[in-house]
């Protein structure tokens, strides 16, 4: 099969590389219906995350069961499945309690751009459609695999209710799929930080009714301002650097809460101002699995349409070009066709 493999920083390269087989009774294989470039790869891309021994990438997958192990009886072959980043049993303690990306039998996915994935603990982490949805649903699954995952999980970390006033910090796939979410748990007013006006747009289109160009200090008056000078009752940090932790943290009122999403990169959270805030603050990898039956029907029943941030679409062997546009943030999300 062939598939993308990382040996530098931005250089990415599409290369022949051997099928994916059954390590284990609990696998399955899938052929990918479409697979991306996640926001996170452009971390290692950039240079920000150590490469080491050049390796395949990407978490994100949708796609059709070929094989599965004698363990695995909830998927079969031909059947179209959504999965999440991290897979897991779905049996253990921590996944009974919700949180199955921290599953105790957990692995992370880190080769789906390719034509063949082996996705581990299939049994726990697979979900089946009834049928297999028409390829214009295909975007909005695979996205339900991490970024509108990810996105859910800001809102519902971040306590949104009905009639609350939401902040999203990051105008990337992760935080726009957070304007969906706050909007479908009942936000009267989201507010979207956003300096890109095809991401203004797209955060409109999704529910935004505002939007904040400014940065850091400024950013955080201008929220103020817009929430009677005591902040949000909900902000979702969709970023992952000092500056979007600090201006999350600074938006929110006292009493309301932040969901952090964005993998911190040098981020630290002075307790003290923790403290006497009174922000709650909550986050980590995104319990996908927990979201996927009820995300799935959402985006089948066309109530939630969360393919649109992908504005590109590139056959998969042009997964080089993928990252390049949005390394260079002419494209939001890269969507790849095998
Ligand atoms: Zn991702
Ligand atoms: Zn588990």
């Amino acid at each position: 099969m062939r598939g993308a493999v990382i040996h530098a920083p931005r250089d990415v390269r599409f290369e022949s590389l051997e099928d994916p087989k059954l390590l284990h009774p609990t696998d399955a294989i899938i052929r990918t219906a479409v697979t991306c470039v996640c926001g996170s790869d452009l971390w290692p891309y950039r240079g920000a995350e150590p490469i080491g021994d050049p390796h395949p990438m990407c978490h994100e997958y949708v796609g059709f069961v070929e094989e599965v192990g004698s363990e695995v009886t909830a998927v079969k072959p031909g059947q179209f499945v959504v999965g999440s980043f991290a897979t897991s049993d779905n049996t253990c303690a921590n996944c009974r309690n919700g949180f199955q990306s921290n599953c105790l039998h957990r692995e992370f996915m880190s080769t789906c751009q390719a034509d063949y994935v082996r996705i581990p603990n299939a049994q726990g982490t697979l979900v089946a459609t009834d049928e297999v949805p028409g390829e214009e649903f295909w975007p909005g699954l695979l996205a339900v695999s991490d970024v509108m995952g990810t996105g859910w999980w800001a809102a519902d970390a971040a306590e949104v209710r009905p009639g609350s006033t939401a902040v999203v910090v990051g105008d990337g796939a992760v935080g726009l799929c957070g304007v969906i979410a706050a909007k479908e748990m009942g936000a009267e007013r989201i507010i979207a930080m956003s300096r890109h006006e095809s991401r203004q747009k797209l955060a409109r289109e999704f529910g935004a009714t505002d939007i904040v160009t400014e940065r850091g200090e400024e950013g955080v008056a201008r929220i103020r301002e817009l929430t009677g000078g005591i902040g949000a009752d909900s902000v979702l940090e969709c970023v992952g650097t000092a500056q979007s932790m600090s201006q999350a943290l600074h938006s929110a009122r006292p009493g309301g809460n932040v969901g952090f999403v964005g993998v911190p990169h040098d981020v630290a959270v002075d307790g003290q101002e923790l403290f006497f805030s009174h922000v709650g603050l909550r986050g980590g990898p995104a319990p996908v699995r927990r979201y996927l039956p009820d995300l799935i029907d959402r985006v089948l029943t066309g109530a939630i349409d969360p393919g649109k941030v992908f504005d590109l679409t590139l056959p998969l062997d042009q997964v080089a070009e993928g990252y390049k546009a949005m390394d260079e943030r002419r494209a939001i999300k890269t969507l790849l066709k095998p």
